[in-house]
């Protein structure tokens, strides 16, 4: 990477920029950099340590680990595993994954929250001399030279940057600035369902890995997290408006339908400040490449939004 300062602006050039530094810009970081390719990866977010990312490490996942040599390290950090997945629906017990008769080194999905698998990653890509991590930064637009993209513009709180890359990489997600201002268009397939996502208590004795529950057309989905459990009640869709009119004793009652034995810790949901409304849409880019652009991840198919919550 080089670069200068020049009035408030500074100027950096780097092979490959990638905005956005989930799962998809982190990894791709850390390949090129492996591979010898200068990379700045752009990261709006100070830390890695948003609520609104996903738990589940897939085997898919930890086989590229391995295949990185990086797996028995990974696998030191706190994680649960899962071997099975199991839903209740009435009264029955059924089991709708066994991921033990897999081809791969791990037969399990390893519960762990996405902050940690970031920032593990981003720690082995940190010792490639050309891995540049900017937190903190956050990509306005891209540049344009002709029809082909070349860099992209940002602001961090040490004011404006300009990065000139070979390629450009919007792996900004869900609510992708890259792929806004390179002018996309999205085709929106739809989506049945929106999803409530709150936290409750955990306790020792409560079992472990995951759990699901499906009563008519809901669904509640419980993820343990150690100390308290990250849950997920899928609603039908546009259904949340009116729920979410009532009091939140109702919803209390909702959840205990589904998983009586959680008892009095649906108390701990006081208001619907403690629940988050992700409003799921799902659309895909019919092209998600230009000349010096292309966009990967959820950047390219979006899947859910929040809409509100605490
Ligand atoms: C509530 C929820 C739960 C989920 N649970 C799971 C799960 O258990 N297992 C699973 O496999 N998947 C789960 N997912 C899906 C999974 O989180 C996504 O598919 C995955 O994170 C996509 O990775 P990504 O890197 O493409 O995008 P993201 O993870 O969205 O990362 C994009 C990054 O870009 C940054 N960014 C955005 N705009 C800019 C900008 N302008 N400049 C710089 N940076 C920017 C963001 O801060 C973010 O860090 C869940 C999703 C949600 C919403």
């Amino acid at each position: 990477m080089a670069g200068r300062d020049l009035m408030d602006t500074k100027y950096l050039s780097t092979r490959c920029c990638v905005v956005g530094g989930g799962p998809a810009g982190v990894m791709l970081g850390f390949l090129l950099a492996r591979a010898g390719v200068d990379v700045v990866v752009l990261e709006k977010h100070a830390d890695f340590l948003r609520d609104f990312r996903g738990d589940t490490i897939h085997p898919s996942t930890l086989e590229l680990m391995h295949e990185l040599g990086l797996l028995d390290e990974f696998l030191k950090l706190p994680h649960r595993k899962v071997r099975r997945l199991a839903v209740q629906i009435g009264a029955t017990s059924l089991t709708i994954a066994d991921f033990t008769h897999l081809p791969t080194v791990c037969k399990f999905i390893a519960l762990m929250p996405q902050w940690d698998f970031l920032e593990f990653l981003a720690t082995h890509a940190r010792r490639f001399q050309g891995f540049h991590l900017l937190m903190d930064t956050s990509a306005t637009d891209v540049m344009l030279d002709g029809d082909r993209v070349v860099g992209v513009r940002a602001t961090s709180d040490n004011g404006a940057i300009e990065i000139r890359a070979d390629l450009v990489v919007g792996a900004d997600g869900r609510r992708s600035t890259v792929r806004s201002s390179a002018g996309f268009k999205a085709d929106n397939l739809g989506a049945p369902m929106d999803v409530l996502w709150m936290r409750l208590s955990r306790r020792p004795d409560d079992g472990s890995e995951a759990f699901g529950h499906v009563e008519g057309n809901r669904i509640f989905i419980m993820l343990d997290r150690g100390d308290y459990w990250q849950c997920a009640f899928v609603i039908p869709k546009g259904s949340a408006d009116e729920l979410m009119k009532t009091d939140i004793g109702a919803f209390r009652g909702m959840i205990l339908e589904m998983s009586p034995w959680l008892g009095e810790r649906v108390d701990e949901l006081k208001g619907w400040n403690d629940v988050m409304l992700l409003t799921v849409a799902v659309d895909r880019l019919r092209r998600w490449h230009r000349r010096g652009l292309l966009c990967i991840g959820d950047a390219p198919r979006h899947v859910a939004d929040r809409r509100s919550g605490h």
